[in-house]
């Protein structure tokens, strides 16, 4: 066919096809905006390589964690489970943090020094972050392999806690070595989310026992297959609000509990940071009332910016109905809603109260914002 291999119909089609490439690779960085005070950071704290039962190479996860426009990353290579270590043998438990390391040098992305503890339950498994020899916790007795990571200045947080694996009712159990674990200072968050499971008692668990909330992906294979990244899903992750964008900075906010965890659209974690990050998600940027031909009506048009990856799904509890749509509204991602609200008097300032259903801070309990709308003259 000429026309195809006409010269205009080849920059036409190079230019379509660099276009499609840069829409695919902008789509699917997770973003979420910073909130008064913190940087918002993006991480999967839980990560699997070669080096323990991982299906790829360490820079594969750096490589993939760019594209999706995370901060913040660690390997976790489990310390006693080496499936792969006939064919790579794996001597140096630090050697994927120290290859990850290199392959980031001169990125904007921070690598984390971390390792799973991987024993029966209770204590089943659990993440040391921040560690600096991760051969030195391969002990024989649990308790020594936490009390060398607490040693090493650890941050450490009880995975899958609910995985049918050890545990075939997927329920949450808090044990006494865990209480123990939490007395002692040796275990300091949960994750309430790991790869695509969602563990309720574990919200509970954080909430009664101040323990920091975690969401993480617990990639083994490709994070394009697990999530369906080209069908628009999301890897788990935890949002870590930092006074700075720095390793320090991220240690610094979990020990203090400052995240939330991101998980198939819901938000999961503490009211008080909840709040913040969707208020800062979301904006009023104009407010007018209707006119029908040249007569203002008592409709005012409020104009809604997201600026998160969320789909916000909110419960309207003003006083006001709508004239465009019903209670439940969808506020969709990085983009505009107008709601049209039946003021019934014509009114210069007004507030709207939303309860946010994708967002969860302890069972049935959904965070609840106001949004002040003042009316343009
Ligand atoms: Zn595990
Ligand atoms: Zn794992």
């Amino acid at each position: 066919m000429k026309f195809v291999t006409s010269p205009f119909f080849k920059i036409v089609f190079f230019i379509i096809v660099l276009q499609l490439k840069l829409t695919a690779q902008i789509k699917r960085e997770i973003e979420f905006p910073d909130v008064t005070g913190y940087h918002t950071l993006i991480s999967d704290l839980h990560q699997h390589t070669v080096f323990s039962d991982g299906s790829v190479w360490p820079d594969i996860r750096v490589k993939e964690a760019i594209f999706d426009g995370l901060d913040v990353i660690s390997l976790t290579e489990h310390l006693e489970y080496q499936p792969h270590n006939k064919d790579i043998p794996h001597l140096n438990r630090n050697r994927s943090y120290q290859l990850a390391k290199e392959y980031a040098k001169n990125k904007d992305i921070i690598i984390i020094h971390g390792a799973e503890i991987t024993r029966d339950l209770p204590p089943g498994h659990c993440n040391a972050l921040f560690i600096n020899d991760a051969n030195k916790l391969v002990q024989k007795n649990y308790i020594n392999t936490f009390r060398e990571a607490k040693k090493q200045g650890a941050f450490i947080f009880w995975n899958h806690p609910n995985w049918i694996g050890q545990n075939k009712q997927g329920i949450t159990q808090l044990s006494p070595i865990h209480e123990a674990l939490i007395k002692e200072g040796l275990l300091h968050g949960i994750e309430v989310t790991n790869e695509n499971s969602f563990a309720d008692r574990a919200l509970t668990i954080a909430n009664e026992q101040g323990l920091t909330i975690l969401g993480n992906s617990d990639i083994h294979g490709l994070i394009d297959w697990l999530f369906d990244i080209p069908g628009g899903g999301h890897r788990p992750v935890t949002l870590v609000f930092a006074k700075e964008h720095s390793e320090m900075g991220v240690k610094d906010a979990l020990f203090d509990g400052r995240t939330v965890a991101w998980y198939q659209n819901n938000l999961i974690g503490q009211e008080k940071y909840l709040i913040p990050l969707i208020k800062s998600s979301l904006s009023v940027d104009t407010a007018y009332y209707q006119m029908y031909g040249n007569k203002k009506t008592q409709i005012a048009d409020v104009v809604i910016s997201n600026h998160s990856d969320a789909t916000y799904l909110v419960n309207n509890e003003s006083n006001f109905s709508f004239y465009n749509t019903t209670d439940i509204v969808q506020l969709n991602p990085h983009t505009i809603t107008t709601l049209s609200i039946k003021t019934i008097d014509p009114l210069s300032s007004f507030e709207l109260k939303f309860e946010i259903l994708n967002a969860i801070y302890a069972k049935n309990k959904h965070p609840k914002i106001r949004l002040e709308i003042l009316i343009e003259p």
